[in-house]
């Protein structure tokens, strides 16, 4: 959720740190720290807290700070207020062992109460403070003997990053649930809970997986688990360009991300259709023919935007592969105790690959023997690398809070996922020539909707007031409203409700009124007319309508108050299309309102806790 930066190396410290830390902004938090070493004199760590953005600590940060070694941390209250006291650094009674961390110590309290009986004095609310002053509880002159000491009575999860004053760049880290990476340098080395935070410096990195302990200083590395045993690890070198997480030009990462999408799409489908054989070639798997060929179900873990991609894929399993299909959400999913049929395929949807809700039903469902595959941006994540194989969206870094081309990204491999499944199903060479060149025509497809901005922006200048949106669509294309309805409650803060269209006079009708606009989503396909009846039964109440709809469709252009015209394609394409105009209306309302675009309040990227 939160963010850790560790830097040891010959460059200015706290620049590292700042600029880190600024990489890091984007996941979302609420105050910031750094605890900077000094080597010259007497041995001391330095520490800066403030509450709020990483400019404000900046401005804290003493120009000419020295030090050669140091760790940063942005934070997400779980346990205690947003204060000053209660942001990391957090330090042991000594002051000289500081600690960041992300996570939650669930055994905290017990501990505390050890603690202060012998005789330590806590100065925060926080869970994360038990930590320095166990770990210095064991200090006998060396940090790691003592971190791996200490490690042994916390539960709960963590990504820690801690420093001692009398050892001079060297931090150790630990990882159990909470990300960690190691970012390999020459002659520096950096520690990082998201590769962002180190692209500038480095793209040789190592992954730590739950259980392992990382010692290093600016030349060296070492890794082991809990136990000190030695642990032999691969570098990998990540291929994300500073430019991939840049602005570059526009006002906001989320208009960037928007406007991203042809690009994005396209990189999810590059290599992965087979138009000679009319099917999807999808490398990660993990399953043979014979395996694809048995799966009966599929069942979808996911949360958010993500959900919505794994409902809006499910519609499409089941309407074009035959094949039952359902999207759970992680958070009910995990304490239901759920049912695994040894015949269904279960994936899990997650653009960080670090969302503990959808973690723990991964791990809840793989103990009962499901086989789980991946859909994943972040590569190496923890998600990716605990499923049983699976599939990368390759969207590149999505750094605005809200997520958008993740999501298209992640429909895309629905899409390539339906279609091979059909092919090895009851789909014909023709139809799957025609549906794989429906695909391949995607990126076009949003590109030109996307000139469709400045008329969308016009249309939000014009309802950005409203207090409460409906937002409805019917049979694929409502997943496709719940998503527009969240994206609208994220970043603008104006409430909005997806529905399905056809569920409208069951309730939601009631709140129907000339101040209260309903977005809709209008296919040219089966449900057009049915669509078109529940435009009118809202018209009848006052209720302003705005539609999505297709290019030429005049009979809906006619009913509607304003509308955003989509290119005609095949209707099993349109969430694609329809989602897009969606996402720019939500995006321009909250620019008329003025808010955190990027980082909106209150959320955070990647859902790090339960
Ligand atoms: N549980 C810790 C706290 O509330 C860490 C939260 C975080 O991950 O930022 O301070």
């Amino acid at each position: 959720m939160c963010g850790i930066i560790g830097y040891t190396g010959p460059r200015k410290t706290t620049n590292v740190l700042l600029e880190g830390l600024r990489r890091l902004e984007y996941r979302g938090y609420d105050s910031a720290g750094i605890a900077v070493g000094r080597i010259s004199g007497e041995p001391r760590l330095q520490i800066i807290k403030t509450v709020g953005k990483i400019a404000a600590l900046q401005h804290e940060v003493p120009k000419d700070l020295e030090g050669a070694w140091g760790i940063g941390h942005t934070r997400w209250a779980t346990h205690g207020g947003v204060t000053r006291e209660n942001a990391h650094p957090h330090l042991d009674q000594s002051g000289k062992i500081a600690v960041v961390h992300n996570g939650i110590i669930e055994n905290h309290r017990t501990l505390r109460i050890l603690l202060e009986k012998k005789g330590c004095k806590f100065r925060s609310e926080t869970d994360t403070e038990v930590i320095p002053h166990l770990i210095s509880s064991y200090y006998e002159g060396d940090l790691l003997e003592a971190v791996l000491a200490a490690l042994q009575h916390l539960e709960g999860t963590y990504g820690i990053a801690v420093v001692h004053a009398d050892e001079p760049g060297r931090i150790v880290g630990a990882r159990n649930g909470s990300p960690l990476i190691i970012g390999v340098g020459n002659g520096e080395m950096l520690l990082a809970s998201d590769i962002t935070a180190m692209v500038a410096y480095t793209n040789r990195v190592i992954y730590l997986n739950d259980g392992e302990v990382v010692d290093i200083t600016k030349d060296n590395y070492s890794i082991c688990d809990r136990h000190a045993k030695k642990l032999d690890k691969k570098i990998d070198e990540v291929s994300w360009a500073l430019g991939a997480i840049e602005k570059t030009g526009f006002m906001h990462y989320m208009e960037k991300e928007i406007f991203e999408q042809p690009e994005s799409i396209a990189r999810a489908m590059s290599g992965r259709i087979d138009l000679e054989n009319a099917t999807a070639k999808l490398g990660g798997l993990n399953l043979t023919k014979r395996q694809l060929a048995d799966v009966k179900r599929v069942r979808v873990i996911a949360a958010g935007t993500s959900w919505h991609a794994g409902m809006t894929g499910s519609y499409l399993l089941e309407q074009v592969a035959r094949i039952p299909a359902q999207a759970e959400l992680a958070s009910e999913l995990r304490h239901r105790n759920p049912v695994v049929e040894n015949d269904s395929l279960w994936f899990v949807v997650s653009q960080s690959g670090e969302t503990a809700d959808s973690l723990y039903a991964m791990r809840e469902v793989q103990r009962k023997g499901a086989t789980v595959l991946g859909i994943c941006n972040v590569v190496g994540s923890t998600i990716a690398r605990e499923s049983d194989g699976g599939v990368y969206v390759h969207s590149g870094p999505e750094i605005a809070v809200a997520s958008t081309k993740a999501f298209t990204s992640q429909l895309t491999v629905f899409y390539l996922f339906t279609l091979l499944m059909a092919r090895m199903r009851d789909m014909s060479r023709e139809e799957g020539t025609r549906f794989a060149n429906a695909l391949a025509a995607v990126p076009e497809m949003v590109k030109e909707t996307l000139n469709q901005r400045d008329h969308i922006q016009a249309i939000a200048k014009k309802y950005y007031r409203a207090k409460d949106f409906l937002y409805l669509g019917r049979g694929i294309l409502y997943p496709i409203a719940l998503e527009g309805a969240l994206k609208l409650k994220e970043i603008s803060y104006i409430h909005a409700e997806g529905y399905s269209a056809g569920e409208m006079k069951h309730g939601p009708i009631a709140l129907i009124s000339p101040d209260v606009p309903s977005f809709f989503l209008v296919s040219d396909d089966y449900l057009h007319d049915k669509t078109i009846s529940n435009i009118r039964e809202i018209k009848a109440r006052g209720g302003p309508v705005i539609a999505v709809g297709v290019e030429g469709d005049t009979e809906t252009q006619a009913l509607v108050d304003d509308f955003i015209p989509v290119p005609k394609a095949d209707p099993r394409f349109y969430p694609f299309s329809m989602v897009v105009p969606l996402q720019l209306f939500a995006y321009f309302c909250a620019l008329e309102l003025g808010r955190d675009i990027d980082q909106p309040r209150n959320l955070a990227k990647s859902v790090t806790v339960e």
